[in-house]
């Protein structure tokens, strides 16, 4: 997990992505390509790469006696020297554990040898929704939607049991084969212990971050951050594009402050899909909805038509949905 952490009133968060960090703390010759639980004597075979993110790796898993395969995250023990990184990953692994829903990343177990740390989830086969973007930039408002009603049913789950993610964002919602969402990484993800607790701190960077978090705001944040990355999420899968970019970050985060983004008017956008977004964009957090009444917009509500499943063929271009 990354070590950064902020106070953000007084010191905004700065850094880019989480992925920047170099795989020089963690050699492949370190995880073994059969991986034992010791505890349960559970053999694992490493398969293929999946991908890395900023502390971790990932590799399919395969239960030698089962056969089940799974996403084996493996973070190397070298990583975590730091009080700090222990924690969050300690951290990460009871929030997630926490939580079973068909739209978050199924966790299956988690243990550790003398080098790494191995947590196993079910495994997303269609990689993330980053990937997707990438492909097909804009997509039609029946996928969008599609999409929006499983990442906010996801997330009314977690608000449900007191937990924020934090850092929903593209990269963190993984596809299975039936191209169904499961949020994952709950690296930056907070639990709260009351109701109306506020958080204060954030240790790390969201992409898709709040103005209340950059503006340092004494009221704290709480669940309508995860409201205001959907937003982004949705603009995002709409218009192709993210609603507040820049070529530099700090410009970002200023028109982030100022809620300075508009829809191209070259693009024709329901005015359903345009009232939710700015719902959900609103700069004052107290005035976004929350998942229940998302769920209630017309642009997921009603008469809107939302397929019964998605073809395989949409990670690479619209499909048909008669
Ligand atoms: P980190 O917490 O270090 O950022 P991530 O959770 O982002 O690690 O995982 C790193 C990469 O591993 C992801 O970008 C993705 O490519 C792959 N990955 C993670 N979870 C899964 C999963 N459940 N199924 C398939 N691939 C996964």
């Amino acid at each position: 997990m990354p070590a950064r952490s902020a106070a953000y009133g007084r010191r905004p968060v700065t850094t880019g992505s989480r992925a920047s960090s170099s795989s020089s703390r963690f050699s492949s010759s370190s995880i073994p390509s059969i991986i034992e639980d010791s505890a349960t004597g559970a053999k694992y075979i490493r398969g293929s790469f999946l991908g890395k993110g900023g502390f971790a790796q990932c590799y399919k898993l395969t239960d030698s006696m089962t056969k089940r395969v799974y996403a084996g995250k493996i973070v190397a023990k070298s990583s975590l020297s730091k009080h700090r990184a222990k924690e969050k990953l300690k951290s990460e692994i009871q929030i997630h554990r926490s939580l079973t829903h068909k739209y978050i990343v199924g966790f299956h177990s988690y243990f550790e040898d003398e080098h790494n740390v191995y947590i196993l989830l079910e495994i997303c086969s269609n990689q993330s929704m980053m990937e997707l973007h990438k492909r097909r930039r804009g997509m039609s408002e029946i996928e969008a939607r599609w999409f929006l009603l499983q990442i906010v049913e996801a997330t009314a789950h977690m608000h449900a049991r007191r937990v924020i993610h934090r850092d929903l964002k593209l990269g963190n919602l993984f596809l299975n084969e039936e191209m169904q969402v499961k949020v994952g990484d709950f690296g930056l993800a907070t639990a709260l212990t009351h109701d109306g607790e506020r958080k204060r701190t954030l240790c790390g960077t969201p992409n898709y971050i709040a103005p209340e978090i950059l503006e340092g705001k004494d009221s704290g944040h709480s669940f309508e951050v995860d409201i205001w990355s959907i937003g982004c999420i949705l603009y995002t899968m709409i218009v192709g594009r993210p609603p507040f970019e820049t070529r530099d970050i700090k410009t970002t985060y200023s028109k982030i402050k100022r809620n300075d983004y508009s829809f191209p008017s070259t693009l024709q956008i329901s005015p359903e899909a345009v009232d939710l977004i700015r719902m959900l964009l609103h700069r004052d957090p107290k005035c976004r909805p929350n998942c229940e009444e998302i769920m209630r917009h017309p642009f997921l509500a009603g008469s809107a038509y939302i397929p019964q499943r998605m073809p395989i063929k949409a990670l690479h271009m619209t499909p048909d949905f008669a």
